[in-house]
């Protein structure tokens, strides 16, 4: 809902009309990589309620298969509140739901879909055992395993160094790797791109990668720290770039394109997002990378 301006505690004001849109950054990550040529199925779980149905129609829609979604008997659907003021301030509350009900039975059907070839994507909105058990089990069936730590949460190492890839914009970044002394003596500088990357692949996974937002992004492996040149353009609106550049890496990555071309791939979604309105209307299709940017990636379209 866009207001005028936010809430005080305990004050009501007007707002706007209403709107409810599809989210949730699975959800959103999905239909990026389904939007981009990746065949994609999803595994979750809404609540048995009427946003529950909106979203797994949104899902079958952008030609995302949702027969992993499960539709729980108790919990509601997770939602977001958000409150947009003018000159684009936000607040938003999060109520998790079916989310926080997701299990390792539902690891496990993801991974028995999983083999050689594929790639398991995954965020950090559902509860953490579900993660370690579904990377066991995509280790297991010789799958390439990317997590998007996003929100930010403090991980094990055990966890970290059994990925093959991270993913974190900057400011998750510095929640992954800055502990409080550190952050004491840097004073509230960040660390440089560049240092926060090779500090990130030091907990473990095979490549990290961060994105910079209208700088592109960087990434750190076996062979050093590269960055990646961003896409200029006419950017209007933020929301989406982070989902559309997971998308666009994980159909990059399943198409064994090397790491550089991917996360090149990557950022060209992610800016292609910005420039125009929404979440998941933001999220491009093959075609407007390639009227945008000239982007081509053949190998997905063989
Ligand atoms: P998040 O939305 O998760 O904070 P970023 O803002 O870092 O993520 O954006 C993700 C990616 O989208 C960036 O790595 C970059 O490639 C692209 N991007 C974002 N904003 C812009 C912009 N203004 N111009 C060009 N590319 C952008």
């Amino acid at each position: 809902m866009t207001v005028p301006r936010l809430p005080q505690p305990g004050e009501t004001v007007l707002g706007d009309r209403l709107g409810s849109y599809p989210g949730g950054k699975g959800a959103n990550q999905a239909v990026a990589a389904a939007r981009l040529g990746g065949q994609v199925a999803m595994v979750g779980r809404v609540g048995n309620d009427r946003f529950g149905a909106e979203l797994i129609e949104n899902l079958d829609r952008n030609g995302v298969d949702s027969s992993g979604i499960e539709r729980d008997p108790a919990a509601p659907t997770g939602a977001a509140l958000i409150y947009v003021e003018d000159g684009g301030q936000n607040m938003i509350v999060v109520a998790p739901g079916a989310n926080a009900t997701v299990g390792p039975a539902d690891a496990q059907r993801a991974a028995a879909r999983l083999g050689p070839g594929d790639l398991l994507l995954m965020q950090l909105e559902i509860p953490i055992a579900v993660i370690e058990s579904a990377v066991d089990s995509a280790r297991r069936a010789g799958a390439f395993i990317v997590l998007n730590a996003a929100p930010a949460q403090r991980l094990q190492p055990g966890l970290l160094s059994r990925l093959d890839a991270l993913v974190v914009n900057e400011r998750e970044a510095n929640a992954l790797v800055v502990n409080e002394r550190e952050a004491n003596a840097l004073g509230g500088r960040e660390r440089s791109p560049e240092a926060a990357a090779a500090a990130l692949r030091a907990t473990g996974p095979r490549i990290a990668i961060i994105t910079l937002g209208s700088s592109g992004s960087i990434f750190c492996d076996e062979t050093g720290v590269h960055r990646v040149e961003p896409f200029a353009v006419k950017s209007i609106d933020s929301t989406g770039a982070g989902d559309a550049f997971m998308g666009a890496l994980a159909v990059g990555l399943a198409a064994a394109l090397p790491s550089a071309a991917a996360i090149g791939f990557a950022n060209a979604a992610g800016a292609a997002a910005t420039s125009s309105l929404g979440a998941q209307a933001a999220l491009p299709r093959l075609e407007d990378l390639r009227r945008l940017f000239g982007v081509d990636v053949p190998s997905l379209e063989a």
